[in-house]
């Protein structure tokens, strides 16, 4: 098979296989083929990559941080050097296309690796003077052993995302890639071991829902942070409650994307479509909602169709082609319902709405027009390229629509008036915000949820918060004052 990994896991700094455990097949959504068969970690497995992440932290944390940084900054290097065979492998475990996997993937885990192997030297605590010379001071310690547990849509820059803050603070990680994508955390593992990283400083178990439920509930676990679904999200939450463990929850969202009349309609049209198709619509702070105010509606609709008609669907390993597949034939089969329920609830379909004709699990890029509030399509994650277009007459009302979900990832507003760009900015009940631009996520800004689409950042020194506690030690330098 063609991408067939040496193993399943790697653990301890070598590929590791338990064929005991039920299979993955791992297919390119773009033919439908099997390129790689592995194994769901079995419960010796999951023991092994624990035991070895709990052993390899102590001597991780102990080393400086520059020389955790150096060897960060080394896997970077790595990774911008392989950028080519990941973005390949990348292509072939998502169906994104390779013209996206090239910039986007392995180049934004290279740079989450540089960002934190950087600031790696310079954590460290406060000195706190205190009356007649008492002082404190603060040291930041690293949590111990954290479970990083992904989705399907960017594995290698989940992957990253989560190891290299983790890492950068001395602490160790057992990953488990979505079963749907298991192949770039292995090859992130090997870079990191290969970079000078000590055997079990980062691990990878492959599995299905139960591994990560398992990694979850073990006591060794100090930390857990998940990009996924809300359901998971909510459960794996509850899950970690019981052990007082530290999360970030990376979780969906139905993003509002409001385009005033005001707006450059080129720039705003560019926006929607990064915001509503990029990687086939499977990015969690797309912006899905897409209010245009009435004045521009019909020239933005417009614009929409023609620069649509351009769209280059076809095998994502042609440099020319900008649009993939889906993941998975299940995920096509849930976008097709969305669409047909758009359909039934009254949408207008102005765009695509129908499965090429071809192998693999390719959906067009579709667009509902006159979608109301109330449509399903417009209340619930699609998680697919599809885009609602929805009017609005007023600021006031198109900010009360905009908040009203119970997700809160993503927000964007279009306007050439920077007053009302900040009001609105200032307005969106959601973690990250965009003014005249859309799904950037570079690593110096944080990046994450409120409500209910998560909790905790990831990017930015934020996340080294997430990865740390302070330890507080006060010192007396007159001694302790007991009343008898
Ligand atoms: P899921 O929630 O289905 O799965 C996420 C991960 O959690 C998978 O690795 C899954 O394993 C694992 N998992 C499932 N059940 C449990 C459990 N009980 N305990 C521990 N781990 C478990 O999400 P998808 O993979 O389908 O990804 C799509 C979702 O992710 C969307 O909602 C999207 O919005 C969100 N997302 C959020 C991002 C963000 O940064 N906010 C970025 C990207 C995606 P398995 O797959 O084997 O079941």
């Amino acid at each position: 098979m063609k991408f067939q990994p040496p193993a399943s896991h790697f653990i301890d700094g070598a590929h590791v296989e338990d064929a005991r455990g039920a299979t993955i097949d791992v297919i390119y959504p773009a033919t439908g083929e099997t390129i790689a068969r592995l194994h769901s970690a079995t419960p010796a497995i999951i023991e092994k990559a624990l035991a070895s992440s709990k052993t390899a932290q102590k001597s991780w944390a102990a080393m400086s941080g520059a020389e955790r940084g150096r060897v960060l900054r080394r896997a970077a290097d790595i990774m911008r050097e392989r950028n080519r065979e990941l973005s390949v492998i990348e292509t072939h475990d998502t169906g994104k296309p390779i013209q996206e996997t090239t910039i986007a993937d392995a180049a934004s885990g290279a740079d989450a690796f540089e960002y934190f192997g950087g600031i790696a030297a310079s954590l460290t605590g406060q000195h706190i003077p205190l009356a007649g010379g008492d002082f404190a001071y603060t040291i930041r310690e690293p949590l111990g052993v954290c479970v990083g547990i992904g989705a399907w849509n960017y594995p290698t820059q989940i992957a990253c995302w989560k190891g290299a803050p983790a890492l950068a603070s001395g602490n160790t990680m057992v990953f488990k890639p979505s079963e749907t994508t298991p192949l770039s955390a292995l090859k992130v593992a090997e870079i990191l071991i290969e970079a000078g990283a000590p055997k079990g400083a980062y691990n990878v178990v492959q599995g299905y829902g139960d591994v990560g439920a398992a990694l979850v509930a073990d006591p060794r676990v100090a930390k857990v942070s998940l990009t996924g679904s809300l359901s998971t999200g909510r459960r794996v939450y509850a899950a970690a409650a019981d052990g007082m463990k530290h999360v970030t929850m990376e979780l969906g969202g139905k993003s509002p994307l409001i385009v005033f009349d005001d707006a450059d309609l080129e720039n705003a049209v560019s926006g929607a479509i990064l915001g509503n198709f990029y990687s086939s619509g499977q990015v969690c702070s797309n912006g899905t909602r897409v209010f245009v105010q009435n004045g521009i509606k019909a020239a933005f609709l417009k614009r929409l169709a023609e620069r649509l008609s351009r769209v280059k669907v076809g095998d994502p390993m042609d440099p020319e082609v900008s649009f993939g597949p889906v993941v998975s034939a299940r995920q096509m089969e849930i976008v097709q319902g969305f669409v047909a329920k758009g359909l039934a609830e009254g949408a207008r379909l102005i765009h695509g709405g129908v499965r090429l004709d071809r192998p693999g699990y390719y959906l067009q890029p579709t667009v509902f027009a006159e979608v109301t509030d109330e449509m399903t399509i417009a209340r619930e994650e699609i998680f697919g390229p599809v885009m609602s277009v929805l009017d609005f007459a007023t600021e006031e009302e198109v900010m009360a629509r905009a908040n009203a979900t119970e997700f809160g990832l993503a927000a964007g507003v279009f306007t050439r008036d920077l007053i009302r760009a900040h009001r609105v900015a200032a307005g969106f009940e959601a973690g990250t915000c965009y003014v005249n631009t859309y799904n950037v996520a570079p690593v110096e800004a944080p990046f994450g949820g409120s409500k209910m689409s998560g909790i905790g950042r990831e990017n930015s020194t934020l996340a080294l918060d997430h990865y740390t506690q302070m330890k507080t030690v006060y010192v007396s330098m007159t001694g302790a004052r007991a009343p008898y």
